[in-house]
């Protein structure tokens, strides 16, 4: 299928590994320029050159911490402040007991998940409306539909930026510019592999058995890809997606039993 956003530019945060690597990719693949986003400059360069050998498009890597107004400043300088789409990502908060967390640690993990994809969507989305198109997909978690217990502080800020979304979405749809969230179940990356070792630390099992136990709990009985992941991100940027407005698509093997 031609996703049709050929010579698009796209802003696509945290994306050296994982689930915004794999939405980088897919971008790539339909033809669509770059500026990715990661802190660590070695992994991040070398994405982009793969990235650049394999499809062929224009690609800036943009070392920088995405949480911070100084890491937003240096990507949207790298773009000239304007993109056709944009990938909100981060990494995500630790896990723990809902003792654990003081306010900096709410602060913290609020600005990463919840305000700085707000502010790169302020920043961004308005230019998308005088062009009158534009494509945002926001990178948020199962946990939005299934709160994980032991992900207080993910649930906590991504429920704010899902809530943000639901309004915001509504208000720039008139104006060309789609905005969804993908919500991703267990996918097999670092995220993940450092979860399945927190389980087998904590219950003296090996990794590989954190893993098969926990992928008995999903229909598919397997963990998502980074490539299944990115080739829906990149659907949702697509023309195709011009009727699907403020949703947030759940892609967990069917993990979340809710069929409403
Ligand atoms: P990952 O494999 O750990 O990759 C994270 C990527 O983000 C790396 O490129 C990392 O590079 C970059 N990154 C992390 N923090 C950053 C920051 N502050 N600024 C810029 N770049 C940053 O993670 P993932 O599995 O792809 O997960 C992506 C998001 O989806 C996370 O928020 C995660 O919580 C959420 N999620 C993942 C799963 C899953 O199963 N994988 C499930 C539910 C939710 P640097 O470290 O070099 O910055």
């Amino acid at each position: 299928m031609d996703l049709g956003i050929k010579g698009k530019r796209a802003l696509v945060c945290a994306a050296s590994k994982g689930l915004g690597r794999g939405c980088a990719e897919a971008l790539a693949e339909a033809g669509v320029d770059l500026v990715i986003n990661a802190r660590g400059a070695e992994a991040l360069n070398k994405t982009a050159e793969e990235i650049v050998a394999k499809y062929g498009v224009n690609v800036t890597p943009v070392a920088a911490d995405i949480t911070t107004d100084a890491g937003r400043d240096a990507v949207l300088k790298a773009l000239g402040g304007q993109a056709d789409i944009l990938v909100n990502n981060a990494g995500g908060p630790p896990p723990g007991k809902w003792t654990d967390w003081s306010r900096d640690d709410f602060i913290k993990a609020i600005d990463a998940n919840m305000l700085t994809a707000v502010a790169l969507m302020q920043a961004l989305v308005p230019g998308m409306m005088e062009r009158g198109w534009g494509r945002v997909v926001n990178i948020t978690s199962q946990s939005v539909r299934t709160p994980i217990a032991i992900l207080g502080l993910s649930n906590t800020a991504r429920a704010g930026l899902t809530g943000f979304v639901a309004g915001m979405s509504r208000q720039v749809a008139p104006n060309g510019v789609i905005v969804n969230n993908l919500l991703p179940g267990i996918h097999a990356t670092d995220r993940a592999e450092s979860l399945d070792s927190g389980v087998a630390k904590a219950e003296g099992i090996s990794i590989e058995d954190a893993r098969k136990r926990r992928e008995q709990t999903i229909p598919t009985h397997s963990y998502g890809t980074a490539e299944d992941f990115g080739a829906t991100c990149a659907f949702l940027c697509s023309q195709h997606a011009r009727f699907i407005v403020g949703q947030n698509i759940l892609l967990d093997g069917g993990a979340s039993n809710i069929s409403m």
